[in-house]
């Protein structure tokens, strides 16, 4: 039966984890993840969830199967927080929210349907995009190309590339775009920028799925959503994938959501009927625990207010990594100039490194970071920012 199987490549961050766990030196440095460690290098346990889960404890609630959507407090909990409280979309009825196995569940279940949908159509993403989009959406039955993205030259966007890539694609094509904190590049496009986006997505009549992984992340819970808000408020119907994965540092709950966003409240009902049975053959109905969790918080003012504090905590750790990192590389002599590494948001950045310079810093410094140069900002802290720095500095020279 599997005589003919081949043996698939190595995932390129879970295998470079792998390579990072054998490395018996002390001083080595993980900057290949996509998680947030705090200063003392550690995942946090925020507050707010362990609050949340000592007032499940003495409740024992019996363990039944959830709705195949999920619980409800839950989505409408995860849709306020994208679309904001006051959301005509939300008033009107033409939002609709399940939960899902983390982002990536999300974005499953959303392609799962859009193959349903659109069969036909094309999935764009950005060149360069978080690693598992080609292949989900590839997985789902499409044909995946890309738009021009990120401008090497300036560590920037490409923005004229970006929006002639838009006006090539045949209407009903599907663009995977990151809502806020792009992951890898960290390069998110200015509200400016994103209003011409939007205009020219509704224009030619594509149809957007804004993935969004890190919201708090860039600058704040309401405004890294704004890019959400704006597309709602054109009349934009669309596709929402999102996570607590990282908000809530429950990475192992599977806590995300599927948020679309439909033209009338009879549209919803009917939407919502197909999603369902789209994650019935899927796996059923999504677990409990970390859903109940982020449900409870979401839901209680006292402790969102707790996570929302948390959460600003870890941004604001984020930011001044950045700054510290870009200070040293200035101390350790190193002529470029890193400014850029200021202006992207959220746990990534695209450093710049070559492939060969981040092979360097494996080898010779048991620094590990993504071969693209992608390096994880939320992995430094203070005891290793020095030695990180200095390591660059003498890749780079
Ligand atoms: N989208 C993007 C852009 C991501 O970076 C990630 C997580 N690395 C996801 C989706 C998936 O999130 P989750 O871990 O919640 O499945």
């Amino acid at each position: 039966l599997f005589e003919t199987v081949e043996l698939a490549p190595r995932d390129p961050i879970l295998g470079l984890n792998e390579q990072y766990n054998a490395d018996e030196r002390s001083g080595k440095v993980n900057l290949g993840v996509g998680v947030y460690y705090d200063d003392q290098g550690r995942i946090p346990i925020l507050q707010a969830v362990q609050k949340a889960e000592q007032a499940m404890m003495s409740t024992a609630a019996a363990r039944s199967y959830l709705p195949i959507e999920g619980i409800n407090t839950y989505n409408l909990g995860a849709q306020t927080l994208l679309l904001g409280a006051d959301s005509p979309v939300i008033a009107e009825g033409r939002a609709l929210t399940v939960q899902s196995l983390g982002g990536t569940g999300a974005l499953k279940i959303g392609a799962d349907f859009l193959q349903q949908l659109l069969p036909q159509s094309k999935v764009y993403i950005s060149d360069p995009s978080w690693e598992n989009h080609r292949a989900l959406f590839e997985r789902a039955g499409f044909t995946v190309d890309t738009y021009t993205y990120y401008d090497a030259a300036t560590h920037g966007l490409n923005f004229e590339g970006m929006i002639a890539s838009l006006r090539t694609m045949p209407a009903q094509s599907i663009v995977v775009l990151h809502a806020c904190c792009h992951n890898p590049t960290g390069v998110d496009p200015s509200m400016e920028q994103w209003a011409q986006i939007a205009e020219l997505i509704k224009e030619r009549q594509l149809v957007p799925f804004l993935d969004i992984a890190y919201q708090g992340f860039g600058d704040g819970l309401d405004e890294d959503a704004s890019v959400v808000r704006l597309f709602a408020k054109l009349g934009l119907s669309m596709f929402i994938s999102s996570s607590f994965s990282k908000s809530f540092s429950l990475y192992g709950e599977r806590v995300g959501a599927l948020t679309l966003v439909t033209s009338s409240k009879d549209e919803t009902s009917r939407v919502l009927s197909q999603v369902k049975r789209v994650i019935r053959t899927n796996y059923s109905n999504p677990p409990t625990h970390g859903g109940k969790v982020v449900a409870t918080v979401l839901n209680s003012p006292e402790l969102f207010q707790t996570w929302a504090t948390e959460l600003a905590g870890m941004r604001e750790r984020i930011r001044d990594m950045r700054a510290q990192l870009v200070a040293k590389l200035k101390e350790h002599g190193v002529a470029q100039n890193f400014d850029f590494v200021l202006q992207q948001r959220g746990m990534f950045s695209y450093s710049g490194l070559t492939a060969e310079q981040v092979e360097r810093l494996r080898q010779e410094h048991g620094i590990y970071a993504v071969s693209s140069g992608r390096i994880c900002v939320a992995a430094l802290n203070s005891q290793n920012i020095d030695v990180v720095a200095k390591a660059i500095a003498q890749v780079l020279k």
